[in-house]
């Protein structure tokens, strides 16, 4: 009969230096890209109201904050703009020195980020969908074709990728194409291959003004239902040629995170969404939980599960507390 345990996985707990050095897994700050929001309409910086501590800026206000984030330690942003004008095709997306042209021009100039642009129509159309509308429903190819545009205004810009979220079919070949027949064949693509509809994605919508006016995105989004469908999505984005691809959102798809590590090598983005953060954040606001350890924890879940590169609205927050 046995006395004592043959493994004593304790002996190696014992002191934090000695945890420390056995960490599997680390939040690596470099790889940590804060999203923000530029809106045309602002004078100055407004909070939004469905996540506290998180902002819309005027153009001037963004710039100061990229430095300021920059100055933080900070290497790369995710760009959102909010423009003065919504139409029914989104004509704000392509202007040539439209609010996300202008600031992705700015920031490039003032600082050294790494400057990604969200490309899609919804935050531009006055129907709040992601594509051109054929009556009722969400046209796939007349909207490639304005992605195109939109991507080429951005790359003028100086923008080191376009991160295309519509998720019309085809779209990465159409920008990859539209990109390289203009000159700017160093463009990055950083693809939103598998987006799931997602109710976590709320508070971003009140953030961009961006809710749909009618019915859903379930006809584009994928449902949260299939994985397998989802690493067709990751597969063909990468024929198309997407440079790296993305799972959004994150910590209720860490097995879909896990899955794409597994198969593809690819460098792999996970987008920690608008109401993760707000979930974690009012909790902690309430007492419920310890926001510095529980982002922490769910962060380093998102690294655990395999992504290298994690967009989180915590970046700032991370990097505030030495995370
Ligand atoms: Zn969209």
């Amino acid at each position: 009969m046995k006395t004592f345990p043959d493994l004593r996985l304790r002996r190696l707990r014992k002191s934090p230096e000695l945890r420390k050095l056995l960490e599997e897994t680390s939040i690596d700050r470099n790889k940590l890209v804060m999203p923000m929001f530029v809106d045309e309409n602002l004078k100055r910086q407004e909070e939004i109201s469905t996540m506290r501590g998180i902002f819309r800026f005027h153009e001037d206000g963004i710039v100061e904050k990229a430095k300021e984030y920059e100055g933080l330690g900070i290497r790369s942003i995710l760009l959102f703009g909010v423009p003065k004008h919504k139409d029914s095709t989104g004509s704000g997306a392509w202007e040539e020195n439209g609010i996300v042209q202008r600031t992705i021009k700015r920031i490039k100039e003032e600082t050294k980020l790494t400057v990604f642009a969200d490309l899609c129509l919804c935050e531009y159309t006055n129907h709040g969908h992601c594509g051109l509308l054929r009556g009722q429903t969400i046209d796939n190819d007349s909207t490639l074709e304005i992605y195109g545009k939109i991507a080429r205004t951005y790359a003028r810009a100086g923008v080191d990728g376009v991160a295309p979220s519509g998720m019309m079919d085809g779209q990465v070949s159409r920008i990859r194409k539209d990109l390289d027949l203009d000159g700017f064949a160093d463009t990055l693509i950083m693809a939103y291959s598998a987006k799931f509809s997602s109710s976590m994605y709320a508070p971003f919508r009140e953030a961009v003004f961006s809710t749909p006016s009618f019915g859903d995105r379930r006809t584009y989004q994928m449902p949260f239902t299939n994985t397998r469908e989802a690493m067709r999505e990751i597969e063909e984005d990468i024929e198309e040629g997407a440079d790296i691809i993305m799972v959004k959102p994150a910590l209720f798809y860490l097995d879909v995170i896990k899955a794409a590590r597994q198969r593809f090598d690819h460098p792999l983005a996970a987008y920690s969404v608008s109401a993760e953060y707000s979930l974690i954040k009012n909790a902690a606001d309430s007492g419920i939980v310890d926001l510095k350890a529980t982002v922490e924890e769910s962060t380093t879940a998102i690294f655990r599960a395999g992504a290298d590169i994690v967009i989180s609205y915590f970046t700032e927050q991370i990097f505030k507390d030495g995370l």
